[in-house]
């Protein structure tokens, strides 16, 4: 198929300047970019006129929730809200039932996912066994199926002599570790963020050093063996500033992740015990959204991801204590991000294209993909002129436990297209 999209606007990771061009696709592949473009014969034209081209997305960390709770979501449900965000690449955490702790369940889900996905999905796979925190997982037997990513997300490797054992082997098998960092004796139910609206609801909360002391302890262990340690969905102030002293020491590979909602979304939005402000971990304060943008803005973080969660309306629909932490983010990430930071002025489509799909993507020791001759197709167009209303019809997860539910925000993404196939277009 050859396509021509004209008068478009493409965004790059390394300018915050759009470039105005017409480019032309034939056999998944990016062929030519220029003015005024002829379309060859047959080809198919899309006017772009006001609309931004640029590359998929990437989201590092998503609950697609197959095997085991597929009541909840599935890899083929999961992978269609990440297509309709714009997502074009996910990885799976390993904390299904069973947990992805082997290289038989790793194959297993890699097949359901090569049958069911229309985008390439990457799985990580549990440190320990069950996710028990006891025994190391099959290591070695899922770095042979592909896996880089060692976490036992959902919770911490409580047991550090038994992270030190793991990163001290895997890190020969040229693995890396991303880290749920919570200490759960501090953490307590998890309800919420330890602080005046805690007190208020009579609800014990979390404090932010119960996941500030696991972010210095994994990056103290990564320190100690040569591990690359990734640190995952920081929520608090210090927690970043951690983060960053230990980047500016320069003697260990860390890296980092931010999620929007905690960039968004504070206690006191939970107002009324609304669950789908419940996460771990928890929406903290004001301060705590000021400084994970400034990490954003300075590097700290690498990259965005959602930690898309979704659980079904009877559980979400439970008392506050009682439901399941988690929100969804793949249909709704990249235009609550325009919404909020991109149409604001607070940063540019240049941060998204490299926080959100090139270093994602490096971090999975993937080529980043862009808007160039000779790229794959694997792209999307934006429209930042529209909108989006977030209705349950529109949303294609499973479940629907997101703030956004029947908000509209400004944006939408229009058109989302992987070699040669258009996944996505919106009349
Ligand atoms: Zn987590």
């Amino acid at each position: 198929m050859n396509l021509l999209i004209t008068n478009a606007r493409i965004a790059s990771e390394i300018s915050p300047s759009l470039t105005e061009a017409d480019v032309l696709l034939s056999d998944g592949k990016i062929q030519q970019i220029g003015k005024s473009l002829a379309a060859p014969d047959g080809a198919r034209i899309i006017d772009a006129a006001g609309r931004i081209l640029m590359p998929g997305m990437f989201d590092a960390h998503v609950h697609l929730r197959e095997p085991g709770f597929e009541t909840k979501e599935t890899i083929a449900t999961g992978t269609e809200a990440a297509i309709n965000g714009g997502i074009t690449g996910v990885v799976l955490m390993p904390n299904t039932s069973p947990a992805i702790d082997s290289a038989t369940v790793v194959g297993q889900v890699l097949d359901i996912a090569r049958r069911t996905a229309r985008i390439p999905v990457y799985t990580s796979g549990c440190v320990t066994k069950g996710r028990h925190g006891k025994e190391l997982s099959g290591i070695d037997g899922m770095r042979g199926q592909g896996v880089r990513m060692l976490t036992d997300d959902g919770d911490t490797t409580a047991d550090p002599a038994v992270l030190y054992r793991a990163m001290q082997y895997a890190t020969e098998l040229g693995m890396f570790f991303a880290s749920h960092c919570e200490v759960p004796e501090l953490a307590g139910p998890r309800a919420l963020n330890c602080g005046a609206m805690s007190y208020r609801l009579g609800i014990k909360g979390s404090p932010a050093c119960a996941e500030e002391i696991i972010i210095d302890r994994d990056i103290r262990l990564a320190h100690a063996t040569g591990a690359h340690i990734h640190i995952q969905h920081v929520s608090s102030k210090l927690g970043m500033e951690t983060i960053r002293w230990w980047k500016q020491r320069g003697d260990v590979k860390v890296t980092a992740e931010v999620a929007p909602h905690h960039l968004l979304f504070t206690d006191e939005d939970i107002g009324d015990f609304d669950t789908h402000y419940k996460m771990n971990p928890p929406l903290r304060t004001k301060a705590d959204n000021d400084a994970l943008l400034e990490g954003l803005l300075d590097g700290t973080f690498d990259l965005i991801a959602t930690d898309h969660a979704p659980h079904t309306p009877f559980e979400k629909s439970q008392d506050f204590v009682s439901a399941p932490n988690g929100i969804t983010g793949l249909d709704t990430a990249l235009v609550s991000l325009h919404h909020h930071f991109i149409a604001t002025g607070k940063f540019g489509w240049d941060l998204v294209v490299k926080r959100f799909s090139a270093e994602p993507r490096r971090l999975m020791g993937l080529p980043a993909v862009s808007i160039e001759v000779g790229q794959p197709a694997d792209l999307i167009l934006f429209d930042p002129g529209k909108e989006t209303t977030f209705s349950k019809e529109f949303m294609k997860s499973k479940s629907q436990n997101t703030p956004f539910l029947d908000q509209t925000l400004k944006g939408s993404v229009e058109l989302v297209m992987l070699g040669e196939n258009i996944l996505l277009e919106r009349a």
